[in-house]
């Protein structure tokens, strides 16, 4: 039985793409919008040529609102039309959440990117939906402070898109994901209502916590249109360290030796299965390759601090040191400079190298550390017999239970893309894993969201999606039918 089979429960309503009532809507939009509010026709489907990630888009309208005020006014003629309205940050989301039908109203939030306010004594920042990752973490920087959200999209994916994904990225050992950055929220809802929820209290436990009901929810609840975000203090050192290592208990031993010496300063821990480093390090990848391929795993081993820079750095070699003596690491590298800790993080994040492979299907999946060694040998074992010649490539952010499994099986097909959905997702089901960890359901996974959710609780999404948007115009099909 696939999976969507096994769901009873009721549904709320989606709205249908309507091409003619979209084509009534255009000179309403344009009024709201104004000139440059409003891409109509090929210049809205070229953004869906092209490029990885770039979704197909075979709408003709795309409103470009400048202001909240705006992006109301189009939420109230697209609710009151029932036009299903699919909503663009910065289109890098992984799950074709992005993929817009002709008959729908895009919705991007790029004209609205700017930092309005950073607060260094509260130490929080108010921002756009619509600014990049990367120019909330320089806006932080420029006044002394840290963003702590990273991922190697951050030149285009916006903090709307952050929030409405609960990214993760590499730092969530440490600092949590996007939830935990979030203090406040500004959404508009499916009707127009704008909720202004912009928070900038760490306690406020006043009534309940709006924000949390728009964090993750894929644009199926409201718009984000302003964020409140806390910042941090720069750490005064960051060291780094690639390690080999000889067996998965020997990962584990490490990954708390190096956080408990370090009085919890881990602020990454990446391991890399050995095939994944082996192709990333080896033409006509050009990473430099620091250590030996020959070793049963590989981690990235970050740690920050404050204080004295010398004496952080003694800290972190003497820490990695004793490792190395207790046999848990066969070899380490130390970065010495910025640069070499540049070349260690892109050997990590060198994923293009897997697409030059194919056909090749991608999984975030989330397990208890414990289980990894077991569950990927397990579908490692799956996968050869059927298809003898097949290849998997693992790494992720191990300390936040985080895998990225990618294989190269089959031919492509379809029947045979759900054949290695099955035996990498079921596995996960009796030891309590996530079909996604930290890139949403959006439309790829939504078959598989009752392996990873119990009946109970996909009803009362349901119940979220009836009370926010009981036309069922926000991001329709997303998360579930
Ligand atoms: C190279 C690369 C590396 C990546 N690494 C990571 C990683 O380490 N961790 C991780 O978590 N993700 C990662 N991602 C995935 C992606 O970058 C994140 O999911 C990111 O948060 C998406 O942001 P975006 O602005 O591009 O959103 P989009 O792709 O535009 O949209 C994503 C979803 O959010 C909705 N949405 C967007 N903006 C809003 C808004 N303002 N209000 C309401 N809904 C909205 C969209 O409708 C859609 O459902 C990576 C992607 C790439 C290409």
């Amino acid at each position: 039985m696939r999976p969507h089979e096994a769901q009873t429960l009721a549904i709320a309503p989606a709205a249908v793409p309507d091409p003619e009532a979209v084509a009534h809507l255009r000179p309403k939009l344009a009024e709201v919008l104004g000139a440059g509010g409003l891409l109509l026709d090929a210049d809205v489907r070229e953004r869906g040529s092209g490029g990885r990630y770039n979704p197909p888009l075979r709408a003709s309208v795309l409103a470009r609102p400048a202001n909240t005020a705006e992006l109301a006014g189009v939420m109230r003629l697209c609710h009151e039309a029932r036009v299903p309205v699919v909503v663009h940050g910065g289109m890098t989301g992984l799950v074709n959440a992005c993929e817009a039908e002709d008959g729908t109203v895009v919705v991007s939030l790029e004209r609205m990117n700017r930092i309005e306010r950073v607060d260094a004594v509260q130490r929080v920042a108010i921002v756009q939906a619509g600014a990049t990752l990367q120019s909330v973490q320089e806006a932080a920087q420029a006044v002394g402070l840290f963003f702590p959200l990273d991922l190697g999209a951050r030149g285009s994916c916006s903090v709307g898109g952050n929030a409405s994904t609960n990214a993760g990225g590499n730092r969530v050992i440490r600092y949590g994901m996007m939830r935990d950055m979030i203090l406040g929220l500004e959404v508009v809802l499916a009707d127009g209502t704008v909720l202004e929820s912009l928070n900038t209290l760490i306690k406020n436990n006043t009534g309940y916590d709006l924000k949390h009901v728009f964090i993750g929810a894929e644009g199926t609840l409201g718009i984000i249109t302003r964020l409140s975000l806390r910042l941090r203090e720069s750490a005064a050192w960051r060291q780094l360290a690639l390690v080999s290592l000889p067996d998965f208990e020997a990962v584990q031993r490490t990954l708390r030796a190096v956080d408990r010496g370090l009085g919890g300063g881990m602020s990454a821990f990446e391991v890399m299965w050995p095939e994944y480093y082996r192709l990333v390090t080896e033409p006509p990848a050009t990473n430099r390759r620091p250590l030996p391929a020959d070793a049963a795993f590989y981690v990235l081993i970050e740690a920050e601090g404050g204080g004295d820079v010398l004496a952080g750095r003694e800290r972190f070699e003497s820490v990695i040191g004793e490792c190395l003596e207790a046999g848990d690491l066969v070899d380490a590298a130390i970065a010495q400079n910025e640069r070499e800790a540049q070349d260690f993080w892109a050997i990590r994040d060198d994923v293009r190298q897997m697409w030059r492979i194919q056909p090749i299907q991608g999984f975030d999946v989330s397990l208890p550390i414990a289980e990894m060694p077991a569950y990927i040998d397990g579908v490692r074992a799956r996968l050869r017999a059927r298809w003898p010649e097949s290849r998997l490539f693992v790494l992720g952010h191990l300390g936040d239970g985080n895998l990225h499994v990618t294989v190269n099986a089959g031919s492509g097909s379809d029947d045979e893309k759900f054949a290695i959905e099955q035996m990498v997702y079921e596995p996960l089901l009796p030891i309590g894993g996530a079909v996604s960890a930290e890139h949403g359901i959006g439309l790829m996974k939504k078959a598989w969201l009752p392996a990873s959710r119990k009946p109970a609780e996909i009803a009362a999404m349901r119940r979220m999606k009836m009370a926010f948007d009981p036309l069922g115009i926000l991001n329709p099909g997303r998360i579930f039918d």
